[in-house]
Order: C-alpha cells, then structure tokens, then sequence
C-alpha cells in the first residue's frame, strides 16, 4: 500500500494522489485527516478515488478525523483501547485498524486490552505494526500472532525489509499489506529528474559576504539563483543514524 503524506515526498500529494490511481491500488495511505481532502482533489488531472488509511491514530480532540469517521472511504487508526469502546458506543460501523504497540513505543495498544465486543460493533479491517527502521521480522510475527490471538484479520506492517515482508505473509493465513513511502517513491533514483530555472545571477568577488548564514566566497565568480527548495523537496534529508 503506497503512502502519501507530507509534502508527498517531495514530489506533492497531488502527483502521488495520481500515480497510485494510475497504479491501479484500491487503497493509499496519508498521515493525517487533514490530508483526505488533498489526495482526492489531487491535482490537474484529478485526484485518488479509492480507500483511505489515515495513519495518525485518531483522537476525540480532532474534528477533521473525528467527520470523517462516517465515511465509507476512510479507513481509520485507533492506537488505545479507550478509543475503540468510545468509537463503538458514539460512531458504530466506524473502518478501523487497530494499531499494536512496538519496541518503537510510539503510537499503540495491547490487544488484549481490546473490548472485543465492542470491536465487533466496528468494521475491523485489521491489525497494524509499526516497526522501528529495519524492523525484524520476528517482531512482526509475534506482534501479529497477539493480534489474531484477539481478533482474525488482515495485518498491515511497515518497515519490513521486502524479504521479510513475503516470510511473514507466508507464515500467516491472513491477508497482509506492507505500507511503503520511501523505497516506493524514491526507491529507484533513474526514474526522476529534477531540473532548475536560473532566475538571477550575480557577480560576486572573492571574500564578499554571502548567502543567510553570510559565508565568505572562496574566489571571484557568479552566484546563480535557481528555482525549487525544500518545499518541492530538494535539500532535504531524513534523520540518519549518525546523527547529522
Ligand atoms: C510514513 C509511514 C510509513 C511510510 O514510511 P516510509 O519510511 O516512507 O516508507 C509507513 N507506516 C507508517 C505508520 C507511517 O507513518
């Protein structure tokens, strides 16, 4: 399952919006409620008209996830058991995935503190698992296996190597779906381009100040001003282990 989120990995949601269509998925991935609207819209040549998961666990205190939890598109995050009693009580037939706490200890719940009644007065779509960075496949089988223990269905991972993705599905008899951002988008660097317009130049000599930081230029020359920053996702880079 593509994910979409953000700035759309540098390329814009819209034009992730787009491709998934083309790819022909019945489901994407965005990261918060806020981004529903964004992806279906699109762009110029319109927007993704399948399943959404929204992977931000939904909270009482947002009222943009909290409308979407009547739409039969939106496949919601629960990630604490309190939300899947109150969802049950206040929004029944709700598309939920349950999110199972990780060694990440970010978003998630046990699933035997689930209120199994109260589940089944939701259209469960599954179990989600969000591993650390080159999460183990060992984790996820056993994270899973406590899941199913609860409740069968569907299980949703992210960040499994490619390898240990297919060892898990074969090892579980449920369907299984693997939500990927980065290697999908950006995986292959031959298949973009990414190209500038020159909007200024200037002549700069050799110690002239220059730049927000007001670096001294190493020799006389020019200064050439391109279009494109952060925001199309260029000069970014994601948290690396070294720190930097
Ligand atoms: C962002 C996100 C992904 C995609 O992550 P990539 O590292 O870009 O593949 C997968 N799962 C969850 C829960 C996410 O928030």
């Amino acid at each position: 399952m593509p994910v979409a989120k953000g700035n759309g990995y540098g390329f814009g949601l819209d034009v992730l919006a787009r491709q998934s269509g083309v790819l022909g998925l019945p489901v994407l991935a965005v990261g918060i409620a806020q981004e529903v609207a964004k992806v279906r819209a699109g762009g110029w040549a319109g927007g993704f008209s399948g399943d959404l998961v929204v992977l931000n666990p939904w909270r009482p205190f947002d009222d943009v996830a909290t409308a979407q939890l009547a739409d039969p598109h939106v496949i919601v995050t629960v990630s604490r058991a309190e939300d899947v009693t109150a969802l049950a009580a206040a929004h029944p037939g709700t598309r939920v995935l349950l999110e199972i706490e990780t060694s990440m200890h970010r978003h998630g719940l046990t699933p035997g503190d689930v209120d199994v009644a109260a589940l089944d007065r939701l259209t469960f779509e599954g179990w989600t698992i969000h591993l650390p960075a080159d999460g183990s496949l060992a984790d996820a089988h056993r994270l899973a296996a406590g899941g199913l223990a609860v409740r069968t269905g569907p299980i949703w991972v992210s960040h499994l190597s490619v390898a240990d993705y297919r060892a898990l599905s074969a090892r579980l008899d449920v369907p299984t779906h693997m939500r990927i951002g980065t290697r999908l988008w950006l995986g292959d660097r031959e298949a973009y381009r990414t190209t500038a317009t020159v909007l200024d130049v200037h002549r700069i000599a050799k110690g002239d100040r220059l730049g927000y930081h007001q670096a001294t230029a190493p020799k006389d020359g020019h200064i050439l001003i391109v279009s494109g920053g952060t925001a199309h996702g260029v000069a970014m880079a994601a948290p690396s282990r070294s720190g930097r």
